[in-house]
């Protein structure tokens, strides 16, 4: 046989395999519509002795069948082969945030870019897809994950232990980016660079002294420049993981550990490098201007607030004269409200309250002037 002729046979046979597990979800359901309804509950149990599986892989497979049956578009794509079962339940749930209208949209689309990509470039474009869609529900959906945060241990075999921790993926960015540079910085030894980072990390969560300096850490993030002008609030793409609702990076960017690319609106090609964060020259001179959050009456200390740029970052106004320390909770309010805030020149920082109400606040000398 030609191997053309074996290739056909390969995709027609992975095909086959789609179209097993699509009959098998209609079978499942069919088996599930029987059941009386106070057994439907139970259904993963049925399928503990039909099946010799446990009863969460009976309660999961019967979840997978739902699903798939509950997304006609999807089920009929895996039965015709266009696109395996993982694409399928990928889609699924990346367009479970989505009210029908925009699922019954956003299904044909996705369906047709898994067709032709693999599963990574796949999951990409069909974030991407859904944040443009609906940003609110995509939103929605992150606050919903971020609830599953958790730190999992898991034993395994010959004396060692994994230890899992998710959390928010620009967290994680920077975790890793600090883990990956301090690492990189140790002497060379007879350890790889996998070694390394374990034990760097390992040193860090019990508090240790890392053996060689912690730098700075720093994660990138391209955004269209009418993001910045706050014209658009297309997604954000954090580099090494894809891209997110703009608002959560606002939010988690407000220490400025990170460095932002501009793209063009209409090429989309990268057009500006630019650092959002002060320097820690100039985070030391605001702080010790500034002792405290600039809200009125706010004393959380500067050391544990925010740099908040008072006029949104156009890439040349890291200054002095811009920054202000802001506690998180108003740093937000300001953000996500109809709060404002000005500085003046001298120094005083000016509050507009949502009805209106001006409200200075003084620069508190920190020492007394000098009588002359
Ligand atoms: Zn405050």
């Amino acid at each position: 046989m030609a191997p053309a002729d074996i290739e056909d046979d390969v995709v027609a046979a992975y095909a086959d395999i789609g179209k097993a597990v699509a009959d098998f979800a209609l079978t499942l359901m069919k088996l599930y519509e029987d059941l009386d309804p106070q057994v439907q509950q139970y259904a993963g149990d049925v399928l503990m002795p039909l099946l010799r599986v446990s009863q969460v892989k009976g309660n999961k497979l019967i979840d997978r069948a739902m699903s798939l049956i509950d997304h006609p578009a999807v089920l009929e794509a895996l039965s015709d082969g266009r696109i395996d079962e993982g694409k399928a339940l990928m889609i699924i749930d990346q367009v479970s945030v989505l009210d029908a209208a925009n699922q019954a949209i956003a299904e044909p689309v996705l369906i047709a870019h898994a067709a032709t990509h693999n599963y990574t470039a796949s999951q990409r474009c069909a974030r991407r897809y859904v944040l443009k869609l609906d940003a609110e529900a995509a939103l929605r959906r992150y606050e919903e994950k971020r609830k599953q945060r958790l730190v999992e241990k898991f034993n395994l075999d010959d004396g060692m232990c994994s230890l899992r921790i998710v959390l928010p993926a620009f967290d994680a960015a920077l975790a890793f980016d600090r883990i990956d540079r301090i690492a990189r910085a140790l002497p060379k030894d007879d350890r790889t660079l996998d070694q390394k980072r374990s034990d760097v990390a390992a040193d860090l969560l019990m508090g240790k002294e890392t053996p060689a300096p912690q730098g700075e850490v720093c994660v990138n993030l391209t955004m269209p420049i009418t993001n910045i002008l706050g014209l658009t609030t297309d997604p954000v793409m954090l580099a090494g993981y894809g891209p997110l609702p703009a608002e959560i990076v606002a939010d988690v960017a407000a220490n400025g550990i990170w460095k932002r690319i501009l793209t063009d609106p209409v090429t989309g090609m990268a057009e500006h490098i630019t650092t959002y964060r002060p320097t820690p020259a100039q985070r030391e001179l605001i702080n010790a201007r500034y002792p405290t959050c600039t809200m009125v009456g706010c004393n959380q200390p500067a050391h544990r607030c925010d740099v908040d740029h008072c006029c949104p970052f156009d890439g040349t106004n890291t200054t002095v004269a811009n920054l202000r320390p802001k506690c998180r909770h108003h740093h937000r309010m300001k953000t996500h409200s109809s709060w404002s805030c000005e500085n003046r020149p001298d120094g005083t920082h000016v509050w507009t309250t949502p009805s209106g109400r001006v409200i200075e606040t003084e620069l508190e000398p920190i020492a007394e002037p000098a009588p002359f």
